[in-house]
């Protein structure tokens, strides 16, 4: 018998994720609103849980793909003592590194590990089967993860204890959100003094200030006016808190990432919980009065 996987969270990044889940694994889902689980188990050939207990109580290994480490923990305490020895779960959730601590520490007391295994990729990455997976745990269950990650991976680091793996997520994505606020401000003013963006991105994107915003997600959303919806800004934002949070923790300088935490929170209020991630733009280029194209 191979490893049975129960798979909580089939949202934008969890259902792709999935997909490659139950092609390599038997695998069971369950989902909040539970209609998705159904069309997914009927597309994929999985079966279906009624709610989280059942779930844990037949799998193995069980991935979650929440929003917040705080949605993780209530399912997972919400199956109370189904959790067995030799069970692991593996958090694909962008979580919190001091929560997902406190997750570890619980399921340990019922002998069940915990890896933070959060991804970087985009929906379009789950889709290939190529995202960077960042495990944080200890070497047993890392090692474990490895094989469970490995269908839907293009490149897996093993980057350190319980949360760091958190911890480097809240970075590259502070790093994603530090980009696209001051892509977008250098670019409004461009094109303000008449250069047309696809011309500053064709020097930005030759030169040494290219980087995934302006070699991707500005030319693919905002240049073409598609203002495609994959990654809420609600939890971009949520992981630059994070990212705000470790620095504090940690004792070190927060300067561009508070600033940035600032302009992505009031985009969220200004936006709502379902904008995507590069519609903070949108706001860069109505305070500035010009459309980036
Ligand atoms: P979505 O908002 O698209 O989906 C969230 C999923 O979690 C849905 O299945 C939702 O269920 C479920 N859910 C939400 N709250 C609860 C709760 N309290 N209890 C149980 N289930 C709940 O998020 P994404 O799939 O985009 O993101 C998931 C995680 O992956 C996040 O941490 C995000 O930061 C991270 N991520 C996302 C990427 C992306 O490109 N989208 C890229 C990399 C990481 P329901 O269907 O009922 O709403």
């Amino acid at each position: 018998m191979g490893v049975k996987v129960g798979f909580i969270g089939l949202g934008a990044i969890g259902r792709p994720i999935a997909v490659h889940v139950a092609r390599a694994f038997d695998t069971m889902v369950w989902n909040r609103t539970i209609e998705k689980a159904r069309a997914f188990a009927q597309a994929e050939g999985a079966s279906v849980a009624a709610n989280p207990t059942e779930l844990v109580e037949w799998a193995d290994v069980v991935i979650t793909c929440l929003p917040t480490s705080a949605d993780v923990r209530e399912v997972v305490e919400s199956a109370g003592g189904a959790w067995r020895k030799g069970q692991l779960l593996v958090d694909s959730t962008s979580g919190d590194p001091a929560a997902s601590r406190a997750v570890a520490a619980w399921l340990a007391g019922s002998g069940a590990g915990f890896v933070d295994a959060p991804v970087s990729g985009g929906t379009s990455g789950a889709e290939a089967g190529t995202l960077t997976v960042m495990l944080g745990g200890e070497e047993q269950w890392v090692a474990q993860a490895e094989k469970i990650v490995k269908p839907y991976a293009g490149k897996v680091v093993h980057v350190g204890p319980v949360g760091t793996g958190h911890a480097v997520k809240a970075f590259n994505n502070s790093l994603l959100g530090i980009n696209i606020q001051a892509a977008g401000e250098c670019l409004a003013a461009l094109v303000k003094l008449g250069v047309p963006a696809t011309k500053a991105l064709e020097v930005i994107n030759a030169s040494s200030g290219r980087s995934n915003v302006t070699e991707n997600l500005i030319p693919e959303r905002v240049v073409s006016r598609a203002w495609l919806r994959t990654f809420r800004l609600a939890l971009l934002d949520k992981d630059i808190g994070i990212a705000l949070k470790v620095l504090k923790d940690t004792g070190v300088p927060s300067d561009a990432i508070g600033m940035t935490k600032r302009v992505f929170g009031e985009g969220r209020k200004a936006l709502g919980e379902e904008a995507d991630h590069v519609e903070l733009i949108k706001q860069i280029e109505q305070a500035a009065g010009v459309e980036i194209r």
